[in-house]
């Protein structure tokens, strides 16, 4: 598609907004840190907004009443040595934890441990593939109450 310029911090607002009234419903403390001077990313890619929304809708669906998700991003500049910043955001939860025997299945399309027809275990898999259009990646660690997924795209791709 077009080449656009994308504020990764609106567009986090913009899911947020989304998925707010499943949080109230929750009673999630939501903890915003997103860095006022994140460069811009330049993009022909689509669907970022879905990268957050997956992720965020797991975060909301393990996290207690009155859990806590924090919300982080930043950039590392020059990170890869050619003079483009990588833009970073976390996405935290103080839920169980992915137990470590699911941990090698969560990026797998349709794997899920959410009952049948809450779940279609497609969420992080279509996360994935997204990240990697971008030209980013994506790791995650978790252990009992804590959950953290962890995205980084460049701010451009220099062969596009
Ligand atoms: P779905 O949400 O439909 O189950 P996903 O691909 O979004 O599918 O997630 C796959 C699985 O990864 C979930 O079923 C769950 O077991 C695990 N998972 C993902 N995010 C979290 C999280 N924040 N805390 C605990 N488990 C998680
Ligand atoms: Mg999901």
């Amino acid at each position: 598609g077009q080449r656009q310029t994308i504020n990764i911090n609106e567009s986090l607002y913009a899911t947020l907004v989304i998925l707010g009234h499943k949080m109230r419903e929750k009673q999630v403390t939501l903890e915003k840190s997103l860095d006022p001077q994140l460069p811009l990313l330049e993009s022909s890619c689509s669907g970022l907004n879905q990268i957050w929304t997956n992720i965020l809708d797991n975060a909301i669906d393990a996290v207690p009443e009155h859990g806590r998700i924090r919300v982080r991003t930043w950039a590392e500049s020059e990170h890869d040595g050619k003079g483009v910043p990588t833009l970073c955001v976390t996405i935290e939860d103080d839920g169980p934890g992915i137990p470590l025997e699911v941990q090698p299945h969560i990026f797998d399309p349709f794997y899920t441990t959410k009952p049948v027809g809450v779940g279609t275990g497609l969420g992080l898999g279509i996360v994935y593939r997204i990240v990697e259009s971008f030209g980013g990646t994506i790791r995650f660690s978790s252990v009992p109450g804590n959950t953290t997924f962890f995205v980084r795209i460049p701010a451009q791709l220099l062969d596009q």
